[in-house]
């Protein structure tokens, strides 16, 4: 929570869209059993999510539901729309506290264990599933980052899915509706999230971090709409790893980059490949040095890394639009590919060779 007055869901910045549907649900008091939230990493899906659980199990402001579900009772009292209560949960009830702090035992969070959701995990989940609920009116699954499933933990799932139990709720995370199996696709409504804004991420951040608008904008023009890999990147000695980046990366000079030999680009890829949490900032990082490359030619009071605008003016004069071009492409497949979590030391050997190429 920010602070009292900004908590549950407008803590979500952003979203407007997404809060809309999902408080539409809450005050008709038809929650779809199964809901899918997509949408690129760092954006709010988890964090909305449990907003959603504790709206709908909030003590204070929805007092008298006592089942969602397949049979919601028909004339039931205290529904939002009823009461013209904000369908906003409080935050202070004991419900909404015990969510908060993962402590309620209805509340079920699922994330990758190691780099996917195992059968196990599904298997665990099942058992815990053919119990009632223990407290709470409305039991919610909330399985992060669902592509990450391998294909038999998706099939188990996918019959909880069809035959989902009372008063139980499904929320499936995951960056892009096509890496789900389509059959547990036709199971979910979907919920697009967006790209945080820029101005909301500076925002954001000097609510939450205490920084500065300044070098709140420096971090916001490199996050590319995901709070959390600004909120990495400000933990991380960023400005630092730029520099590696840049120099040891060989992107001072993209021209000299295409006559390093196969060997050292290949070294460079191993040396990224180390520091696993931070590949995404790294990428993002790279991907706006060469798109400082580009605008340095039409609009250099415009890049972002305005403080390298020395190393910026060499760089981009030794360089032509095109190969900058094609140099993002690269970076763009290659945040992709790690995205949906295919092999991270092949996805940046084939980066490195491919910045490689004249
Ligand atoms: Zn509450």
């Amino acid at each position: 929570m920010i602070s009292d007055s900004v908590h549950g869901f407008d803590q979500i910045f952003s979203q407007t869209q997404p809060l809309r549907t999902l408080k539409g649900f809450l005050q008709k008091d038809a929650i779809p059993h199964a809901l899918l939230f997509t949408g690129i990493a760092g954006i709010g899906k988890r964090m909305t999510a449990t907003a959603f659980a504790m709206a709908a199990n909030c003590l204070e402001t929805k007092p008298d539901i006592t089942s969602y579900g397949k049979n919601p009772p028909p004339g039931d009292k205290g529904t939002f729309a009823d009461s013209a209560v904000s369908p906003n949960p409080c935050e202070r009830c004991s419900s909404c506290k015990k969510i908060r702090s993962g402590n309620h035992p209805d509340i079920i969070f699922i994330e990758p264990d190691g780099a996917m959701i195992k059968i196990h995990q599904i298997r665990d989940l099942l058992g815990t599933l053919a119990l009632k609920p223990y407290e709470a009116r409305v039991r919610f699954v909330i399985i992060a980052e669902s592509h990450t499933m391998n294909p038999s933990a998706a099939n188990a799932l996918l019959k909880v899915l069809e035959e989902p139990p009372d008063r139980t709720i499904f929320i499936l995370t995951a960056t892009e509706a096509s890496t789900l199996l389509p059959t547990i696709l036709s199971r979910c409504r979907r919920v697009r999230f967006n790209p945080v804004s820029r101005p909301d991420i500076v925002r954001l951040l000097q609510i939450t971090r205490g920084i500065d608008p300044e070098q709140g904008k420096t971090l916001a023009a490199m996050a590319e709409g995901s709070f959390g890999r600004v909120l990495s990147m400000s933990r991380s000695n960023w400005g630092r790893r730029r520099k590696w980046l840049i120099i040891a990366g060989g992107l001072e000079n993209p021209h000299l980059l295409s006559g390093r030999s196969r060997s050292s680009l290949l070294a460079f890829s191993e040396e990224l490949a180390k520091s696993k949490s931070t590949v995404g900032d790294s990428i993002a990082v790279m991907k706006t040095w060469f798109r400082d490359l580009v605008v340095w030619k039409y609009a250099p009071g415009k890049i972002i890394n305005q403080d390298l605008a020395d190393q910026v003016r060499c760089a981009s004069a030794n360089s032509t639009v095109e190969a900058l071009l094609k140099k993002i492409e690269v970076l763009e497949q290659a945040q992709r590919d790690v995205a949906t979590n295919m092999n991270l030391r092949l996805s940046l050997d084939l980066l490195m060779l491919r910045l490689g190429e004249p």
